[in-house]
């Protein structure tokens, strides 16, 4: 993979990560690069007092935020995250405390934060943070969408399942499991939210989604960046999945021809995955909370990528009973399969963790 830096590095212990990853990429078989369009990787210094984004004009260009700190935050991810939103990046690392003893951070869109361990020998340390980020800069999204107007007149206002899925979203919002959008534009410009909006087809991070079997090949599924609490409108709360494109590396959807579509759920992919290998599971839902002694996948791949899918559904398969399964996603939240939403809902209720292990 091509890799590129972007800006200046604040300080000379930055300057000296730089350096220090610029050799371990390299030791890796990565490739410096000049920060063209185009480029693979990009890490881009950020300025806390003026932060300028590096503008990528693919989608497949991964972007990690280099932050310093000096000192510890008392909260590292209400500090962090602005930054990496408003420097539009992936995933953000930070060199925390003082030179001598700094620690490095990562911190993932999915609001998973965890300390990458100390090390004696600093090019052992970079090579430990090389082998956690390299899966994540080469993952891949799966976010565009195929909307085909052809869904049966009888379920334009939906049927048993989106009343289940409706009910769901709302316990799950009385569990407090359903975060509130971040607010991105608030701290972007209207220029950057476009790029985001365009890029990643994000209106707002808003972190949760289920989903219902209709029948063999179809389900229904939450609309991204909505509120879950309020899962009604078809076509625009919630969506048909009818396919996945391989060719086009796109959901197919089905929806009323009137209507003009809201975007499914970026997990939709994991969803598809699921419900295609196991006919018996009638539902699925995906939240960032976490229940004691569940399987875990070792990667924290990104939402929405066909990585974190693959490595869902493998667990899923391997569980004793797929149809049932609970499975931790690494740093992130937990996908959990039942015969019916009201069997998950059940099945979970009082054992649900709000805070997710990070390591
Ligand atoms: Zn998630």
């Amino acid at each position: 993979m091509k890799f590129a830096f972007h800006g200046s590095p604040q300080d000379s212990c930055m300057a000296t990560f730089a350096q220090r990853l610029t050799t371990a990429m390299q030791a890796s078989g990565h490739e410096l690069s000049e920060p063209i369009p185009g480029v693979g990787l990009v890490f881009s210094h950020v300025d806390p007092e003026h932060v300028r984004p590096f503008r990528r004009h693919a989608q497949a260009t991964y972007i990690i935020t280099l932050l310093r700190l000096t000192e510890h935050p008392a909260d590292f991810l209400r500090a962090a995250y602005p930054f990496m939103i408003r420097s539009l990046g992936n995933l953000l690392i930070a060199v925390v405390g003082p030179e001598a003893e700094a620690q490095t951070y990562f911190l993932t869109l999915e609001r998973g934060y965890y300390r990458i361990a100390a090390q004696t020998d600093p090019a052992l340390h970079m090579q430990e943070v090389v082998r956690r980020l390299t899966p994540l800069a080469t993952s891949h999204l799966v976010i565009d969408n195929l909307f085909d107007p052809d869904l049966e007149p009888d379920l334009w206002q939906g049927d048993q399942a989106t009343a289940e899925l409706e009910r769901a979203g709302q316990v799950l919002d009385a569990w407090d499991l359903l975060p509130a959008p971040f607010p991105m534009q608030e701290i972007l410009s209207p220029e950057d939210f476009r790029h985001v909006q365009r890029l990643y087809q994000i209106g707002g991070l808003s972190y949760g989604n289920l989903s219902q079997r209709r029948d063999r090949h179809r389900y229904w599924m939450s609309a991204s960046g909505v509120n879950k609490a309020r899962l009604h409108d078809v076509g625009q709360e919630v969506l048909m999945v009818k396919d996945f494109d391989e060719g086009q590396k796109a959901m197919r959807l089905s929806v009323p021809p009137a209507v003009k579509p809201r975007r499914v759920s970026v997990d939709a992919i994991e969803h598809f995955m699921i419900y295609r290998e196991h006919p018996e599971v009638g539902a699925i839902i995906h939240v960032h909370a976490w229940m004691e002694g569940i399987p875990s996948t070792d990667v924290n791949y990104p939402c929405g990528t066909i990585e974190l899918a693959t490595s869902v559904a493998e667990l899923v398969r391997r569980a004793p009973e797929p149809s049932r399964a609970v499975v931790g996603l690494r740093n992130h939240g937990m996908t959990i399969t039942g015969r019916s939403l009201d069997d998950i809902m059940a099945r979970v209720d009082g054992k649900i963790l709000p805070q997710v292990p990070m390591s």
